[in-house]
């Protein structure tokens, strides 16, 4: 028998508004403990909360980027749970009437768009921060004391649910690089999993391949990079898929996955959702976003990364298309191909070299990225790296580099090949049974012994040569 997964994911995302949700305290990452703070925030007797009307615009923009539909009614619930990091002993959320409904996400596949439904995106504030100290995990089990922030209290919060529409932990991550993306170019949030900034839970279940049912579902945390959690939802399906193929059944629990040791360890037994006894806060009242409102954000949204992934797609790979476009590189490889440089070569650039600099890319001249493309293969490879490492600076140019020239000399590179395959035989041997892929390796032992200025595709030429002729 073989198995299918169902993954859901659920993803919250801190808004980057100048003010928290419900008070006019700052949003500020890394202020001293406890000095963003009010009565509305602490929670003081008599406290009354205020909208912060840009986190609502931002939420209904993020669901139209989603294809949602926006609600005509929309009503803010009290979520009650108790606990210390949270001293009103609820969360103002949304329940059965959150702000977007019913939209859907096109993932671009090699098999074309699978579509993952996006089944609501309402708003929240976040509750404080803890850190638990002493002991090993890390985790309140085991930890000598607590301490709690809350400067994170109240700060405005997009939790995303999607339907249990996605079939494997590749997709799930490319899902999660698109809508990334999209959030960040919406300028809304930094969305950055390592800030916390945006954070992912993924809801885990298999059945037999084809089979319509849902079986019981677990649930992931604490995973912090798009890496993390596709290992952490292969890990879940492998021993789920274990636990039914032994005759055993999957129970609902949630899991935290650690990254270092690959180990799923159970996280606590879940509430019941209705233990949180939601009921409409009586301190504020419903919202209508107004048709007009909505129109103009939706006249304000941009080509989104899914549509230019889907358009690039018919240029190059979709790997490639989808790394630039999820880096935000997209608009430079384009300026560079308008510059002259060749479509696929630009985006190898890119894709390796640029990035592999940590340039910011906002500054890089796409025209002098356009000149060192076409010489990369005519200049010394020495030279290319330290001009791409130079191509944010202001007033960059490509002339001193452009200038010099690899060393394509035939009759003086030869010699260094020679000495390059005399030194590696059992190398070339396997090259010649076929290891087609060591040619990498002989040329890269002669641009080492030319301290990187041989042009490599001569290189190459005269390791084939050599290597067919004995
Ligand atoms: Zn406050």
């Amino acid at each position: 028998m073989t198995w299918e997964p169902v993954i859901g994911l659920e993803v919250h995302v801190h808004l980057k508004t100048r003010t928290k949700m419900f008070c006019r305290c700052p949003v500020r990452y890394g202020a001293a403990g406890n000095t963003q703070t009010c009565p509305v925030c602490l929670a003081l007797p008599g406290a009354l909360p205020v909208v912060n009307r840009k986190a609502v615009e931002w939420t209904l923009k993020l669901g139209l980027a989603l294809g949602c539909e926006i609600a005509e009614h929309a009503v803010f619930s009290r979520k009650n749970y108790f606990y210390f990091d949270n001293p009103k002993g609820y969360q103002i959320s949304q329940y059965d009437l959150p702000f977007c409904t019913n939209g859907k996400v096109l993932v671009p596949t090699a098999e074309g768009d699978s579509v993952v439904g996006i089944v609501r995106a309402h708003l929240e504030e976040d509750a404080a921060k803890t850190v638990h100290v002493g002991g090993r995990t890390g985790r309140i089990r085991g930890a000598d004391y607590s301490l709690v922030d809350f400067n994170r209290a109240g700060t405005p919060l997009v939790e995303i649910v999607t339907a249990p529409d996605i079939g494997s932990a590749e997709e799930a991550k490319r899902f999660l690089q698109i809508l990334r993306q999209t959030i960040t170019e919406l300028g809304i949030s930094d969305a950055e999993m390592e800030k916390g900034t945006l954070r992912v839970d993924a809801n885990v279940s298999v059945r037999p391949t084809g089979a319509k049912e849902l079986r019981t579902r677990t649930e992931l945390k604490n995973m912090n990079s798009f890496t993390f959690v596709a290992r952490g939802i292969d890990a879940e399906i492998a021993r789920q898929i274990a636990v039914w193929e032994s005759g055993g059944t999957v129970r609902q629990e949630t899991y935290d996955f650690d990254a270092a040791t690959g180990a799923l360890t159970p996280h606590r037994a879940k509430e019941e959702a209705d233990d949180y006894r939601y009921l409409p806060e009586p301190d504020l009242v419903p919202i209508e976003p107004p048709a007009e409102l909505v129109e103009r954000l939706r006249s304000e949204l941009p080509e989104l990364p899914a549509a230019r992934i889907r358009r690039l797609q018919g240029e190059l790979e979709l790997e490639r298309a989808t790394v630039l476009v999820t880096g935000g590189l997209d608009s430079l490889w384009q300026n560079a191909v308008a510059a002259g440089a060749e479509k696929i070569a630009a985006a190898n650039v890119i894709a390796n070299n640029v990035v592999g600099a940590g340039l910011d890319r906002s500054a890089v001249s796409a025209k002098e990225l356009a000149r060192l493309v076409e010489a990369r293969e005519r200049i010394p490879r020495a030279a290319f790296d330290e001009a791409i490492s130079k191509l944010a600076e202001p007033g960059f140019s490509a002339d001193p580099y452009l200038a010099q020239e690899a060393l394509s000399d035939e009759r003086a590179l030869d010699p260094i090949v020679a000495r390059v395959l005399e030194a590696s035989p059992g190398q070339v041997e396997a090259y010649r049974n076929g290891k087609d892929g060591l040619l990498g390796f002989f040329v890269g032992q002669v641009m080492k012994e030319t301290q990187g200025n041989a042009n490599p595709r001569i290189v190459s030429e005269l390791v084939r040569t050599r290597l067919k002729s004995r």
